[in-house]
Order: C-alpha cells, then structure tokens, then sequence
C-alpha cells in the first residue's frame, strides 16, 4: 500500500489575510475551490483552496487541514469571477468565497418534502408578442458568448415578458437562467408567474428565507433540479453551472448596491459573472442608470426598446403645485387644511373616495417630525451616538433613524426647563393623522418601515389594497415601486422636495426615477389616465419636468452633460474611503494620514497622474453609532487605474495607526 503523500495548499481563509500555506496528509487532490476548514491562530476557521503549492523552505511549522466538503465544486468560471470582486471591491478573496456555500449541511431527505402546487400554466394563453419583443427575445436567446443588452421599456411594456420567452429557449438548449430582481420586487405574484410557466423548474432566494430554506434552494440549483434562480442580489453567489441567460431587472434600483462589508453592486457583478460565464447579460429597466444608458450611447450594450404600454393604456396625467402658492389658492377654502396638504390635492382625494377608487400618498420621511426643539433657548433633541436629530414619533417617542436609540420626550427642555418644546417637520404618521381627521370615514393604511417590517406583513398589506380593504395608502418609498392595484387612480407626492434636496451627485437622477416609477403606479387598469399630483416649492427643476412628459432620454443627455462637466460617473470612477473609530482626534490624524499616503502615492507614479483626491473631510454624518467617520473621495478617469490605485494605497492596512479603520467603497452610492 501506497504511503500517503504530504499535500500543501494555498488557502484562502475566512479573515482579513492573504492566502496562507495549509497541508494535508491523505491520499486525496483537493480540487481549486474546495471548501476547507482551517486552524488560525487559536480558530477554526472558514476557507476553500486556491492552488496546490509548494513545500515550504524551512522548517516553518505548517499547520493542517482539518476538514473538506468534496461535495460541493465550485465551475471555474466563479472562481475567475471571485478574483475580480475581491481585486476590484479590495475585499479579501477568502471572505468572499463564504457568500457562495450555504450556512446549513445538505439534508439527505430534502426530496421527500411535500411536492408544492402551483397553478399550472396553460402554455396557449401566452400572448403573442409584439415585434419588438420578438426581436428583442431572439436577440438574447441567440446569442453565444458574452454580451450586455439594455431593455429599455415603461412598466407594463412587456419586459417580464421577454425575460420569460428568453428563458423558455435558454432553457431549451440544456442551459439555466439567473434573474436578480430588487428584493422588494420579489413578490408572491412575481414568483408565481414565473412558476407557473416554467412549472418545477424555478428555485427563489431571498433574505427572509431560513437557513434551511435558503440551503435547500442552494442546492436545488446546485443539483441540476432546478435550471432557474431567481432572487435579490445574494443570489449572484449561488454557483451555476452552464448558464445561458442572466438578467437583472429594475437594474437602476440602489438597492443592488450592498452598504456593507463587501461593497458589491450586483448589478454590475452581474454583468462581469456573464463576462467570465460567456453568456448574455440582459438588464431591464424604465429609467435605466445613467451608467448603463451611456453604456449604450458607447456601443457597449445594445439597446432594446420597448416603446409601448402593450395594452395600449395611457401614461398618467400629471399635476404640479407650486407650494408657494397655497395660501392664495385656500383663501375660500372651507376645510382647515394642514400645512402639507393643497387645496388641489385635498380636492381630489375626496372626488376619487366618491368614486370608490383608491388613493396613495408618497412621503419619503417616517414619523411624525424630522426635529423637536425648544424655542425658548434653541436645544435640538440630538442622538448622543449619532450627530442626527432624533425623529418624533407618536406624542412624546423620539427615535434616532440610524441607531434606533429611544428617549421619552418631557414637555420641559432638559436644558433651560422652559416648557417651549416644539416639533418641526413632516412624516408619513403625520400625514396619516391629519389624513384620518379630515377623512374619518376612509380606512387607512401605512407603510413604512415602522409598519412593516417583515415579507409577511408586506404580503398582508398587498392583499388588503387589491380587496379594496384600504381605501388611503400613506407611505415611504418602499410602496412606489412595482405595485399594481387596479384600483388605485390617484397619486399624490406630498412633498417632491425631499427627493430633491439630497447632498449627492444622483440626486436628479434618483429623483426623475422615483417621479416616473411612483407615476406607473396610477391608473394602470382604469379605463381612464390615472392622476398624479406631485406638490412641490421648486416646481420648475428639471427632474420634475423631464418627469412629467415621460421624457427619459431628454433627462439623460441632460445630466450626462452635468456628470461630463464635473468628471462624475459614468464619465469617472469615484471610490469613497472612510476613515472611523471610537476617538475623535485619533480618527482625524488616520484621516489625513491616508490623504498624504495618497499624494505620495500618486506624485511617485506617473498613471496615478490623473487621480484627483479630495479631502479628507468629516463625513455628512460626523458620527453614526458612536463612531466619528471622515471621508476622502478619489475620483480617475480609468476605473483599472483607479483600482491599482486603491489595492496599492489600502495595502495589508498595517501603516493605519490602532484605533481607527479604513472602508473602501468602490462605485460609492451613498456618501453620507
Ligand atoms: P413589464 O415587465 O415591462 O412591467 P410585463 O411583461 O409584466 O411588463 O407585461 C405587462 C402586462 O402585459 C402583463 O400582464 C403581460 O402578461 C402583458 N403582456 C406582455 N406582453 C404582451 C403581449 N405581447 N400581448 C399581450 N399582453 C402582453
Ligand atoms: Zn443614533
């Protein structure tokens, strides 16, 4: 019998390190990829090799593999795909490796589970597609090798559609399907209609699933038997094989973008997973990001439009009011309307009750005021670990919105005890209080995030306004997007100003956005144009105006050429590092440490030229969950050079002096 020979391995470990030497002493190859736990220090940890590699020089003490998962294989293509994220999110490979295993072993019995109905869908009652469906559904089922396709269509065009058709054919060349939606999009209805027309076939990923759930999805895919994933952006990480089609809808949507940890946009994770898969990458979307449409102007992607609603039902039709005018317009009112609240928009809130048709009010804000303060010596109720004013909610709850730190609120000033403590502001339980007053029949209904705040609860909500139980919506954000009531006809944005008053580069961009998406929600079943009533005190900023005529490509050559002006992307590479820790004065010092590392870097080498660096200043937020935060902004032309710029510049973090940490955000969405 054959002696077993001393393997060693590069292994990629679940902590901020580079690959460590690893050995195992059986009579087995352990393959690229393979899952392994490993000793470190006094840990078990996490890791998957990377490489065989050599016998150490020395008598360096190499410690052994403790254990590996043959099982799982890991296709050469994630693999390559791994490398990129850790290299250009500057992200240690090892952590990343541990998105794509499940949490939970695989369960021997998980066939046996109770076989789900599904309403089965009759094949001849799929609808004939238009012309430009069809040629949109050949181009992206026919094409071999790796290419990007933007569909570019209104809600209800008949994106979903194309998605579908494009599967049906991918599917039958033996190949599978991934589709990211934004996790908020992924509703019953939304994997009901893609199972029931690709029966059995279709796996679903989410965050809300358990362990179990989630691992038992993993490997129906893993298995070969389900030959479609279809998830939020975690879903990525799901290692498929043989792939034929990835899409990503509402590919605009920020929250592709992960805030934390491995600061990843999936949507563009989904194109570079197309890129080593050699498959097409199809993003969807009614106001594409200015990056993918320039993407197009630059004949990288090819552009699909879908120009019509299919059934032919009109745009909405849009009203502005000017704030500013609202007290000559309520000289003859007889309600004593809130401040909040036109005369316009309290008019039609009553004509569409009569009708017995359903209202939705939008007000990016929760609570009942932004700022609680005392008139008689100016105290702002603040967040002791947060520099952010607390928020009122209900009679006397202040909240903080980042931390969730609580205080009771007193009705004298814990500073000068002056009984002068008053609220400024607006939020959606203050629309829906003064709603309820002036409305007292109406039944009424909130979401936001202290509403709902599970799937299921969301789920409820949903099925409460389709059965016409809600007659008033009021809520945040999370309700504009991809809901379809038929019976909601009115619209109403209570304050557009909210969106437009954001200290960031998108803010047009994010606010045209959420104009057009909050106006597809009106009148998308109704005989007649649904209404929208948008208040605002700036009603003449182009966001508002592109948005109202539906006019999406005039918005974009509009801000492309504000981006252009001032290098912002698409047109530059921005990567935002955040410098933060527990000590003021130490925070700072790292922080313009990091700023003279930057410039030393970039003044000793000629491609680092074109690299500006701005700051460090104190971020927006100078403090968040009692830690100080200080930011530098790095913008390039070349995203390549922008990243050898950052791996070279964050190094192994070992010159950051103790006390405060370096983040890295490459493609910053949010620069609070
Ligand atoms: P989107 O994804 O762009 O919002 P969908 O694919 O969901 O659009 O289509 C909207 C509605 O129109 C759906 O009810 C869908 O079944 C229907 N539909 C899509 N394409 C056609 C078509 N060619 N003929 C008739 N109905 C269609
Ligand atoms: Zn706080």
């Amino acid at each position: 019998m054959q002696d077993n020979e001393t393997q060693y391995y590069h292994v990629a470990v679940e902590a901020p390190l580079p690959p460590l030497t690893y050995s195992l002493n059986e009579n087995i190859l352990l393959p690229e990829g393979c899952p392994v736990t490993v000793p470190l220090g006094r840990r078990k940890v996490k890791g998957v090799v990377l490489s065989q590699a050599q016998k150490p020089d020395g008598d360096l003490k190499i410690k052994s593999i403790q254990s590996y998962n043959m099982e799982i294989k890991l296709p050469k293509a994630y693999l390559r795909w791994i490398e990129w994220l850790s290299r250009y999110y500057i992200y240690p490979v090892g952590q990343i490796y541990q998105y794509t295993f499940p949490n939970l072993k695989k369960k021997s019995n998980r066939k046996t589970k109770k076989a789900e109905v599904v309403p089965q869908f009759d094949q001849s009652h799929a609808p004939q597609l238009t012309p430009e469906q069809t040629s949109s559904v050949n181009t992206l089922a026919g094409s071999d090798g790796f290419s990007t396709h933007l569909i570019f269509g209104v809600t209800g065009s008949g994106k979903t559609e194309v998605y579908m058709n494009s599967i049906a054919k991918v599917l039958a060349r033996g190949k599978k399907a991934l589709v990211l939606v934004p996790e908020i999009s992924l509703t019953p209805q939304l994997i009901e209609r893609f199972s029931s027309r690709f029966p059995e076939q279709v796996a679903v990923i989410h965050s809300s699933l358990t362990p179990r759930e989630k691992t038992n999805q993993w490997w129906s895919v893993i298995d070969h038997e389900k030959p479609i994933l279809i998830g939020a952006r975690s879903a990525l990480f799901c290692p498929m094989e043989n792939i034929g089609l990835i899409v990503v809808d509402e590919e605009h949507e920020s929250s592709f973008k992960q805030d934390e940890k491995l600061k990843y946009n999936a949507r563009d994770a989904a194109v570079m997973l197309g890129f080593y898969h050699k498959c097409p990458v199809a993003l969807g979307s009614a106001t594409p990001s200015l990056e993918s449409w320039n993407n197009v102007l630059d004949k990288k992607y090819q552009l699909h439009k879908l120009t019509s609603r299919v059934s032919g039902r009109a745009m909405p039709e849009f009203e502005i009011i000017d704030m500013r005018q609202e007290r000559e317009a309520r000289k003859d009112s007889k309600v004593d309307l809130p401040f909040w609240l036109s005369q316009a928009l309290y008019d039609k809130i009553k004509l569409t009750l009569e009708r017995n048709e359903q209202v939705a009010l939008f007000l990016n804000r929760r609570g009942m005021a932004q700022t609680v303060l005392c008139q008689s010596c100016g105290y702002v109720f603040e967040c002791p670990n947060c520099s952010i004013s607390l928020t009122l909610h209900a009679r006397n709850h202040l909240v903080c919105h980042y931390c969730d730190y609580h205080l009771h609120l007193t009705d004298n000033c814990p500073k000068c005890a002056d009984p002068d403590v008053h609220s400024l502001g607006l939020g959606t339980e203050l629309v829906e209080n003064d709603i309820a007053k002036l409305f007292p029949e109406a039944r009424l209904a909130r979401a936001d995030r202290d509403e709902i705040q599970s799937r299921e609860q969301l789920e409820t909500l949903i099925k409460n306004i389709e059965n016409r139980q809600v007659d008033i919506l009021i809520g945040t954000q999370m309700i504009a997007k991809g809901l379809d009531f038929p019976g909601l006809t009115l619209v109403g944005l209570v304050m557009a100003d909210v969106a437009l008053n954001m200290p960031d580069f998108r803010t047009a961009e994010r606010s045209f956005q959420l104009f057009t998406q909050v106006a597809g929600r009106s009148g998308r079943h109704s005989e007649n144009p649904g209404q929208v009533v948008l208040q605002t005190y700036n009603p003449t900023h182009t966001s508002i105006q592109f948005a109202i005529t539906n006019n999406y490509e005039d918005f974009a050559q509009h801000e492309l050429e504000f981006r252009k002006q001032l290098s912002y992307p698409p047109y530059g590479r921005l990567a935002s590092l955040r410098i933060q820790g527990n000590d003021h004065n130490k925070v700072e010092n790292s922080a313009h440490l990091t700023q003279k590392r930057a410039s030393i870097l970039k003044d000793r080498h000629s491609q680092y030229e074109q690299i500006k660096i701005l700051g460090p200043t104190a971020s927006a937020i100078a403090k968040l969950r009692g830690k100080y935060r200080y930011h530098i902004l790095l913008k390039a032309k070349d995203s390549k050079v922008l990243e050898n710029f950052c791996n070279q510049l964050v190094g192994d973090e070992k010159w950051l002096p103790s006390g405060s940490r370096l983040l890295v955000d490459i493609d910053p969405y949010s620069m609070l």
